[in-house]
This record gives structure tokens, sequence and C-alpha cells, in this order.
């Protein structure tokens, strides 16, 4: 039995429903024939040439990303160019490009939810719920630790089960701190710093934050953050996406990357 590339589409769009993305996003298929056959689905965060190089080499025809491949505007396909670059390899070496973002950003199981089980988050909700029916679907999300602990242990504990990166995990708050209730959002989460709903938590865990936001949220009262690098907080949700795929699709083979695309490959400790 064969595979055909929209049979994976279908059970991603299942899986991540493209009604859930922000207005903004443009996930899905970016590049690829729907017609084509795939054997094997390569996972990796971001559509770089060094993951696309790692797809083409292990033999995958698709590269499953969160982050989608076309973003802004591309006005070339020059070979030498970055996006354009990329595009042109994808097509001429026939590896399909797709993506879940922000989609897989707030479907039950999705990033966030990922992100939430990991931290052992209980009584998840998300901070900010779709306009959907289903309860689970949202932006981030909000939870109570199972016993209360320290600011300090808190982030050391995060530190553990994230993969390493020279970003860490820069906390924001006193170290002796009690802290239970939690928000997080996996990936840049600035928008959703100023929410009543995050300001009313113990601590927000998210990545890139800004100096400027960061300090305004401290004076308007949020106690405690913690800043965690963009690719760790969202690479982790890549082994249960691939997890999810395979239960639907058993003939498929899904791999997933750990090439570190975070783009910060070394920290000075001071
Ligand atoms: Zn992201």
């Amino acid at each position: 039995m064969t595979t055909s590339l929209q049979q994976i589409v279908d059970v991603a769009e299942r899986l991540w429903p493209p009604s859930l993305a922000e207005e903004w996003d443009n996930p899905g298929l970016a590049v690829g024939d729907r017609a084509a056959t795939v054997t094997h689905v390569h996972l990796a965060l971001d559509a770089t040439a060094e993951t696309l190089a790692e797809a083409r080499r292990s033999g995958a025809q698709m590269l499953l990303t969160h982050h989608p491949a076309l973003f802004r505007p591309v006005r070339t396909l020059d070979a030498a160019s970055a996006t354009g670059g990329l595009l042109f390899a994808a097509a001429r070496d026939g590896v399909a490009l797709f993506s879940a973002h922000t989609n897989a950003d707030s479907a039950p199981g999705g990033v966030n939810a990922v992100l939430a089980d990991l931290i052992g988050l209980r009584d998840q909700r998300p901070l900010v719920p779709a306009d959907d029916a289903n309860a689970d679907a949202g932006l981030g999300r909000l939870g109570r630790l199972p016993a209360g602990t320290t600011l300090g242990e808190f982030a050391s504990d995060i530190a553990r089960v994230l993969p390493s990166t020279a970003s860490q995990v820069r906390v924001s708050g006193d170290f002796e701190r009690e802290v239970s209730t939690v928000s997080l959002c996996s990936g840049a989460g600035d928008s959703l710093l100023q929410l009543p709903q995050v300001q009313a938590t113990d601590v927000y865990v998210t990545a890139d934050l800004r100096h400027h936001v960061t300090l305004d949220a401290r004076a308007e009262g949020l106690p405690a953050v913690v800043n965690l690098s963009h690719w760790a907080s969202e690479w982790v949700w890549l082994p249960v996406a691939a997890r999810q795929l395979a239960e639907h699709l058993p003939q498929v083979r899904f791999t997933v990357s750990d090439l570190r695309t975070d783009p910060w490959d070394f920290a000075i400790a001071q």
C-alpha cells in the first residue's frame, strides 16, 4: 500500500486543524506534489539548508516542520538566496515542505500541551481559549504544579527536561520564591505577558522575552518569569508529533531531527 503526500497532509490537518492557526500565520504545504508517494517523513523545528539536507540524506520525501518555510514574501528562487534557495532545493530534490505552526501550538495535545506535560502541570487549560468547540484548544497553557516548590527548583527541573542550548534557562525573580501556579507559552511569548490571566500566576514560562516587556511585566506585578530557548521549548513537541502521526500512518517511517537550529551556538559565563 502506498501513501500519498495528500494522505499525510490529511492526518496532519486532523491533528493540527488549520482553523486553529493565527490570522498572520502561513502553515500547511509550502512545496510538494500532493499525489507523490511518501514512505518516510522527517520532522524538524525549522526548515533550513541543514535540516533539508538531513531529510534528503535519510531518504525522506517530506520535511515536516513547526516553523513555516514560507513566511515572509519571497522574491526569488535564486539557489544562493536563503528562503528562495531552500524552496528551490526542496523542489529540485523532491522533498515536500509542510508545517504545523500556530495551529499545532493551539491544538489539544499540541506544542503548548507537550511543554505543559513535560513541566508536570496539573489542571491544564488554554491561556487564550480558541473560538472552537474543543475546550482544550487555544494558545498557551495555565496550570498548577503538583506540589509547591521554589522558583529556583522549578527552573532547574525545566532545565533538566529540555535539550541543552547556549540560550540556557534564565530566570527573573527570587530563587527562593514559592511557586505553584504557572502560565506558559512555547516559543516567543512576549505578546501574552500583559494578559491578566498570566499576571495572576506565580510564574510565566516562555522564550525570546525582551528587556522592556519583561521589566514592564515585573513592574506591573508578575512575580516571576522563566525564559527558555525558543528552539528547545518547541523541539520537545517533535517526538510526540511523530508518534501521533505514526499511530495513524503505521506504514510510513517518521524520524525526528536532533539538529539544534537554535541560532545561539555558545555563551560565555561571567
Ligand atoms: Zn516557534
